[in-house]
């Protein structure tokens, strides 16, 4: 199945030019790594990963088995060593809560008049708690607006009140956005703090009960669809040996036009409220309301497992800068009576694309002819799909310790467009990986482009981000805006003939019209970024103002991770 590339030179010819001078037999040789990153093995390695044996590679299926299999044997053959003292691969605790949708959420106010919301239609519920049963009674409604508590931008929505045990009714986003003022939070540009992941953190650590997050279309950046399809069957999550005890019992959505009734029986206007809470941090108080729900589980564990390897650094191998890319995608769907053709989920692009690109700049970095000063790794991750769980696991049990890891690049969905004139950076204005990415960008005439629309949060959406909840600055950097041959409409085009005909659908397989030589050009890119830097003293920042930079000074200045 591989095709293990012949990377050993002759040895007569190695020594002959090493005798004239060592130099240009460095160049030579760092020429011979590069140019294992090729379209073919590309190629080849996709179609293993996205075959129709892989059967979509979910978690906890034969896919899994087969790919984990595949990329230790890639590794192997490399000759990288195991990410995970003698193993390749480390195990992903994983359980799964499935909440009976036979419930509905009551609203009761002072008087003991009982107002019921459906499931679905109107709310969603569920828990991260890991338990059969998660009951919210009699649970005090409090206001809480953005729910924010972000001592960097003076704000702090819990302020003066005691949510123990309570319910708090929250605004997803943030006031930046809302207000779209460049001077509130990071303007129009999504904080993790909108983050609705934020807004259940948060919560838990007040100490509520339950977390209701208001849903609005357009600050979500996606439709109640989305919420209510999500929400359904069973939810997978980290286990965790507290078993989630320290997340709010009950959290969810309300329907917006639920949330407005609400507010109306406590004689509150919902509208005004939220523009008062974009404004400033907002006095929380009590609506003199109560919730009640009972939520029944049914929970399932089982071990899903991450992949890496290893480049022992040739002078600090203490020190690691990583590239990372989630293996996993949603294996096949069963057919629905009457239902015909092909229910498997290759996720060609996404991501066994990513997954493949990092595997070609793992054996261009093993064919150098030595290692750079800083170790290397390679990690390809579980469970992205299911809330980016398998790079959370690793990074609640690093391999290297996150005050020893330098930064890296996140791959997930490579770039098949075209050859593009810039490169697209998602969750710009972030930190110094950026400027890595320009002086290399520029290298091969491209510039960089922030992406386009940062109010969705997509920064906050794939792998790099649990890295960066931890300080570590990853780099994720895909395709571009305007194609070298085609121009920038093209590229706007086939972008949503993507996402409308094969994102997240059986139809993401291999596309004859592939320009695998923008993959390439992209891959190269990306290796020489991870050079530099592994060869490098430097530390890549946060920005100034970066909701992360506080974390990596801590990190940094102490022994923690
Ligand atoms: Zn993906």
């Amino acid at each position: 199945m591989s095709t293990f590339k012949s990377r050993v030179l002759p040895f007569t010819f190695c020594t002959l030019i090493v005798l004239f001078t060592a130099e240009p037999a460095n160049l030579q040789a760092a020429d011979d790594a590069l140019s294992q990153i090729e379209t073919a093995g590309l190629l080849e390695r996709i179609s293993t990963l996205a075959s129709d044996e892989f059967g979509g590679r979910a978690p906890m299926s034969e896919g899994e088995r087969l790919t984990l299999s595949y990329l230790e044997k890639q590794f192997r053959e490399m000759g990288l060593k195991p990410m995970f003292g003698d193993s390749y691969l480390q195990a992903v605790p994983l359980v799964s809560i499935e909440a009976n949708p036979d419930m509905a959420l009551s609203i009761s106010d002072m008087e003991g008049n009982v107002h019921s919301y459906a499931y679905g239609t109107e709310v969603m519920l569920g828990s991260s708690q890991v338990s059969e049963k998660n009951d919210l009674n009699r649970s005090e409604l409090v206001w809480v607006g953005y729910g924010i508590v972000a001592p960097e931008y003076d704000w702090n929505d819990y302020a003066g009140i005691n949510v123990k045990g309570k319910t708090v009714i929250i605004l997803v986003n943030d006031p930046g956005y809302a207000t779209q003022n460049p001077e509130l939070f990071n303007g129009n540009s999504m904080t993790y703090y909108g983050r609705w992941t934020y807004k259940y953190e948060e919560a838990a650590r007040q100490g509520a009960a339950g977390a209701l997050i208001i849903h609005q279309t357009a600050p979500a950046a996606y439709g109640w669809n989305v919420i209510e399809d999500g929400g359904k069957g069973p939810q997978f999550n980290l286990a965790r040996e507290n078993d989630n005890m320290d997340q709010v019992k009950a959290k969810g959505w309300l329907q917006y036009e639920t949330a407005k009734d609400i507010f109306d029986i406590a004689g509150m206007d919902l509208d005004e409220m939220m523009a008062e809470a974009a404004q400033a941090s907002i006095k929380p108080y009590s609506m003199g309301l109560f919730a009640t729900v009972n939520i029944n589980n049914t929970i399932q564990r089982a071990e899903s497992y991450n992949v890496g390897a290893i480049l022992p650094g040739s002078a600090r191998p203490e020190e690691l800068v990583i590239y990372m890319a989630h293996w996993d995608h949603f294996g096949t769907s069963q057919h629905e009576n009457g239902q015909e053709g092909d229910f498997i989920f290759n996720g060609a692009e996404d991501n066994a694309s990513g997954t493949a690109g990092m595997l070609e700049i793992a054996q261009a970095f093993a064919a150098l002819p030595s290692a750079p000063q800083r170790s290397v790794g390679f990690l390809a991750v579980t469970a992205e799909e299911s809330g980016l769980l398998g790079s959370k696991a690793y990074a609640a049990k690093p391999a290297y310790p996150m005050n020893k890891t330098v930064g890296g690049i996140n791959m997930d969905r490579l770039n098949f467009l075209g050859k593009m004139n810039d490169v697209v950076v998602v969750g710009h204005g972030g930190s110094e990986m950026e400027n890595l990415l320009a002086e290399e960008a520029r290298k091969f005439g491209r510039t960089i482009t922030p992406e386009a629309t940062p109010e969705k949060g997509y920064y906050y959406r794939s792998d790099h981000f649990n890295f960066a909840k931890k300080g570590v600055p990853i780099l994720y950097a895909r395709g571009g805006t305007v194609d070298r041959d085609h121009g920038a409409g093209y590229v706007t085009e086939r972008n949503a003939d993507y996402v409308k005909n094969r994102y997240h659908s059986p139809a993401d397989e291999i596309q004859e019209d592939w320009d695998l030589d923008a993959a390439v050009e992209d891959l190269v890119l990306f290796f020489n970024i991870g050079k530099r830097l592994a060869d490098s003293n430097d530390w890549p920042q946060w920005f100034e103002g970066n909701e992360f930079r506080a974390i990596r000074d801590a990190s940094l200045a102490g022994s923690g991770d």
